[in-house]
């Protein structure tokens, strides 16, 4: 059986690789497994210079992950390379900050030597999406390993050579053999791999029916899960906002990555008296992007990363349209070779359409139109959603009391959602549990473990 990579900007296949069968899938696990072991007994600052040994080997070879992320998934080159960038980053963060997030907790208020230490737990296994096919990686990787714990992934089907490129990463970092290891299979196999009894817990993302999907296989083999889910995020304008501003980065908000982040700004919900205004700006910003080849310096614009994909965020905006929504810009496939589509902004979309009901996973924007602070609000809750918001005022009080009011698992004033190393990630409500990144990600897969010392006996 093959997996194919498949160029979705030039329809074209890129090659064909070879998928694991069950015989190479155990003789890996067990590799995998033996190398986490040791892994774990190893102080952590022992584990350190390893991390840093993956930021070098990723700098080192940016370029050419780059072109394979572009090539595979079809977003401009420039945001490949600030991928694999931030990557890097996030391994010398955890490298700067392990030994601190890992060290034990006396409990002073406590009797006796009472304290909470952090063990590893195993291997983490890590179903991930294709959107960003190194950050979801990466992100999820760094503290799994800081902690000693194994990372096993099972990557998209659509990105295979990232995929084999990720684990090569940490070959030429010289981290033990297996302890990062690659599965090239199929969706079909990962309940295998959840029962797998040397898998300890399962890391999800992806969209929110292969997150409930994964989170009951999970909760039947009593594994820990964190599940990163889809979203439709807010953005905030409230009429006392910088409107430029605000509208210049909801540009980068809703098409950077070519609209297919799940922090994408999906919702622009804004106050009446400053609708015109906002989506006039909002627009002009839109028109300045450059839809094209993802390899053109230029580009902002790139292919979205499958056909079927461009199909589905069409029938949401013809049926929105359909619902009443107003096209303002956009609302097409590019006609051609490749999965393009036209930057698009539809207007005056209410709660019930399907823009604004369902996650819209490409480059089309929803304006809803509200008629007051308290409006703009319970329109921002009224989603199964809870991932990121982004809020825009001039009075950054309100802005506090408010950012507590909103359902998500991260609220930025004034700024666009994004993910940050020192930051925890993750949602509330229909966008999963548990968080990634900052010291909350990598206690995530650790053993709390309280040990309480009595006084000596002999
Ligand atoms: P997806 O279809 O859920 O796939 C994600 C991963 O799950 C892939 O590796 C996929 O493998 C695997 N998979 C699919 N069906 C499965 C099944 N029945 N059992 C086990 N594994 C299965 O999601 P996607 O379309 O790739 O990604 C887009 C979604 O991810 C959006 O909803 C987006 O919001 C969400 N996302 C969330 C975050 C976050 O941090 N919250 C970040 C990025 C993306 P195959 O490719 O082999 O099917």
């Amino acid at each position: 059986m093959m997996m194919n990579s498949f160029n979705p900007a030039t329809d074209t296949l890129l090659g064909k690789f070879s998928i694991h069968d069950a015989q190479a899938i155990e003789s890996r696990l067990r590799v995998a497994s033996e190398s986490q072991k040791a892994w774990a007994r190893l102080d952590v600052r022992q584990r350190l210079p390893y991390l840093l040994q993956v930021a070098a080997a990723l700098r080192r070879k940016k370029q050419e992950l780059a072109l394979l992320i572009t090539q595979e998934m079809g977003k401009p080159l420039s945001e490949s390379l600030g991928e694999v960038e931030k990557c890097a980053w996030n391994f010398e963060y955890y490298a700067q900050q392990g030994e601190t997030f890992l060290a034990d907790q006396v409990v002073a208020s406590a009797a006796s030597d009472s304290r909470v230490v952090y063990d590893p737990i195993g291997l983490v296994l890590a179903v991930m999406p294709w959107n960003y096919p190194f950050w979801q990686v990466m992100r999820a990787a760094a503290p799994v390993l800081v902690g000693g714990n194994g990372m096993v992934l099972k990557h998209a089907s659509n990105v295979p050579q990232c995929a084999l490129a990720l684990e090569q990463v940490f070959k030429d970092a010289g981290l033990p053999e297996g302890l990062f290891t690659t599965l090239l299979v199929e969706s079909s196999a990962v309940r295998g791999l959840i029962e797998d009894e040397r898998i300890a817990a399962v890391t999800f993302t992806g969209s929110t029916p292969v997150g409930r999907s994964i989170a009951a296989q999970a909760g039947q083999a009593l594994k820990k899960q964190v599940l990163e889910l889809g979203g439709s995020d807010p953005f905030i304008v409230l009429a006392d906002a910088d409107i430029e501003a605000a509208a210049a980065v909801a540009v980068k908000a809703r098409f950077s990555n070519t609209g297919q982040s799940c922090i994408s700004a999906k919702r622009f919900i804004v106050e009446q008296s400053i609708a015109d205004r906002f989506a006039e700006a909002f627009v002009a910003g839109a028109r300045k992007l450059v839809v094209g080849d993802p390899l053109l310096p230029g580009t902002t614009i790139g292919s979205m990363a499958r056909g079927k994909l461009r199909e589905e965020l069409h029938a949401q905006v013809l049926a929105s349209i359909q619902e009443g929504a107003k096209v303002l810009i956009g609302g097409q496939p590019v006609p051609g070779p490749g999965a393009y589509y036209e930057p698009t902004i539809l207007d005056h979309v209410t709660p019930a359409m399907t823009a604004a009901r369902e996650e819209t996973f490409g480059p089309a924007a929803a304006i809803l139109r509200v008629a007051s602070v308290d409006e703009a609000i319970a329109v921002a809750n009224d989603s199964p959603f809870g991932l990121g918001a982004s809020l825009w005022t001039g009075d950054l009080d309100r802005a506090r009391q408010l950012s507590r009011r909103i359902e998500a698992g991260a609220v930025f004033v004034n700024g666009m959602v994004a993910s940050d190393p020192r930051l925890p990630f993750g949602g509330t409500k229909q966008s999963g549990y548990g968080r990634e990144l900052g010291h909350l990600g990598l206690h995530e897969f650790m053993n709390i473990k309280t040990v309480w010392t009595g006084p000596a006996t002999n």
